[in-house]
């Protein structure tokens, strides 16, 4: 084996450990030097050698704590002009994620909730979250410069309101707004989730550098944000890319939206589950797929055919946009090849034979959580575009570089 230098091996080691000590200050926001020490298992000495470093860097800002009553060294990551909050609420789950003006995300929180939420108490749950979780990067309330909320609903763009009933049961002709801005006091936005997983998407993850693409959320139902010449297009009426409401099949079910037989009706957790009630008993789609990635072939069976379902819709929105890329988030994006092979192959079956570029196919890079990465960023951008500014260089991590803020058709 042949010898490295001194030094050589020396830089290595000292590169790792400052990966190590970064990605623990992000992983868990503000952090003590001593609980530093004992989460990287470092010495005392050479983390407080490498803080020093990454203070010089304009990296990490510390600042004085007490911790059980003694007086320590609280370490977290800088934040250029202030932290973004998006916020996810699914029909099962909430989620949000804390990012600074260089797009680290310093925080991401998951909690479920019970079906048929209420929009008072739901809020409420998300408020105190927020408040938590600033609490814990050891921030403060007045460094919060916008706020945006994306829900799994259609969403009016000039009311900021839900704007089918039925899908997301008791949110519609809401006020999501006024909650947030009388705590917080700053901008707030409400936003479709999957045009905010196409941005996290476009931003951050698979499509980044892409200008044309469209990003398709496939987990209880299906949402699609079409990214046509680097902006985010919503359509008149912030419904564009709603192909979950796509009719399949004129004499199927009546879907939440009203109409029948749409694409959600399909791909929808209950029905999903109960085409597996005979050999499998009752289970939930996080089950289905768990039980896919473990090779079980009833739900290996599902997986593939909802993908073939997804694709053939998605067909006829690349065949209207003709964009480059499709990126697969989303529950069924968590299966990778089972999902995304199908899906590959009935696109390119249903597109021009002779396609001058065939499609590009890629999985989501963001797992879980990044419609609230999405609208982090949204409301990163929207307030970088009213300051003035121009996002910076990310600092800490490889990630995107500067990019054009979103626009929006
Ligand atoms: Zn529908």
């Amino acid at each position: 084996m042949a010898q490295k230098t001194p030094s050589g091996s020396q830089t290595a080691l000292r590169e790792a450990n400052r990966a190590l000590l970064f990605e623990t200050v992000r992983k868990f926001g503000g952090l003590t030097q001593i609980e530093l020490s004992e989460a990287t298992g470092l010495s005392t000495a050479t983390v407080s050698n490498l803080v020093r470093q990454f203070v010089e860097e304009d990296v990490f800002d510390t600042r004085s704590t007490i911790r059980s009553g003694r007086r320590a060294t609280l370490v977290t990551l800088r934040r250029q002009l202030g932290i973004s909050i998006g916020v996810f609420i699914g029909k099962r789950e909430l989620a949000i994620c804390v990012m600074d003006f260089s797009r680290t995300i310093l925080s991401s929180h998951t909690l479920p909730l019970a079906l048929d939420h209420k929009v008072d108490s739901t809020i409420e749950r998300a408020i105190l979250l927020i408040e938590e979780t600033i609490t814990t990067l050891g921030a403060a309330l007045n460094e919060v410069v916008g706020i945006c909320l994306c829900v799994e609903a259609p969403v009016n763009k000039i009311t900021q309101q839900v704007a089918i009933p039925g899908i997301l049961r008791g949110w519609e002709n809401k006020e999501l707004r006024a909650p947030f801005s009388s705590v917080f006091n700053v901008p707030v936005y409400v936003q479709n989730s999957a045009h905010m997983g196409g941005l996290a998407e476009a931003r951050l993850g698979s499509a980044k550098g892409v200008e044309n693409f469209i990003y398709v959320h496939a987990s209880d139902g299906v949402g699609a944000g079409a990214f046509v010449n680097g902006a985010l297009l919503r359509g008149v009426t912030g419904l564009a890319g709603e192909i979950g409401h796509v009719q399949v099949d004129p004499l199927g079910p009546i879907c939440s939206c009203g109409n029948r037989g749409c694409l959600n009706t399909t791909v929808n957790e209950a029905r999903l589950v109960s085409l597996l009630n005979v050999t499998h008993g009752t289970m939930t789609l996080d089950d289905l797929i768990t039980m896919a990635n473990d090779g079980d072939p009833g739900c290996r069976r599902i997986v593939t055919d909802v993908s073939v379902r997804i694709a053939e819709v998605t067909a006829q929105l690349c065949i209207a946009l003709d964009p480059k890329m499709v990126v697969v988030g989303g529950k069924f994006a968590e299966t990778g090849d089972l999902f995304i092979e199908p899906f590959q192959e009935s696109l390119c079956r249903l597109l021009f034979p002779d396609a001058m570029t065939p499609i590009d196919v890629r999985r989501a890079q963001f797992p879980d959580g990044q419609q609230a990465v999405g609208s982090a960023l949204f409301a990163l951008e929207k307030s970088s575009l009213s300051a003035g500014t121009a996002l910076p260089e990310h600092a800490g991590v490889p990630q995107q570089s500067t990019s054009a803020p979103t626009k929006e058709h």
